[in-house]
């Protein structure tokens, strides 16, 4: 954990596509993927980098109906001791949706 709270809202916004097109954000910890590929198996968003081992995302900015998998993609990743390494943001409330291990909505990030 780090000691200052990560600001979501910081991360990834420049030539971000409008909040009411896309309200929902991918973080990623790429250097924390552990390589299980759950998230691929269960998200069209997500596939296996066959060069790095590790997973990346299609897009990092979501539209409504692209929600629910994504959610799923972050809730699954094994990860950090199940903490997870895809985080999922709304970019209106800055709120983690998931996988949220805190249950504060805060973004679990360790940088
Ligand atoms: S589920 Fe998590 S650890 Fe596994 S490949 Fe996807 S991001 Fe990496």
């Amino acid at each position: 954990m780090t000691d200052e709270p990560v600001d979501p809202s910081e991360i990834g916004e420049r030539d971000a596509p409008p909040i009411e097109a896309k309200p929902y954000k991918v973080i990623f910890e790429a250097n924390k993927c552990i390589g299980a590929g759950r998230c691929a198996e269960v998200s069209d968003n997500w596939s296996m980098d066959i060069s790095t081992g590790i997973a990346q995302p299609e897009s990092y900015f979501l539209a409504e109906e692209e929600l629910g998998s994504n959610l799923e993609a972050a809730s699954v990743c094994p990860a950090k001791k199940d903490r997870g390494v895809i985080h999922v943001v709304d970019r209106r409330t800055d709120e983690e949706l998931a996988p949220d291990p805190e249950g504060d909505g805060t973004l679990s990030v360790d940088w």
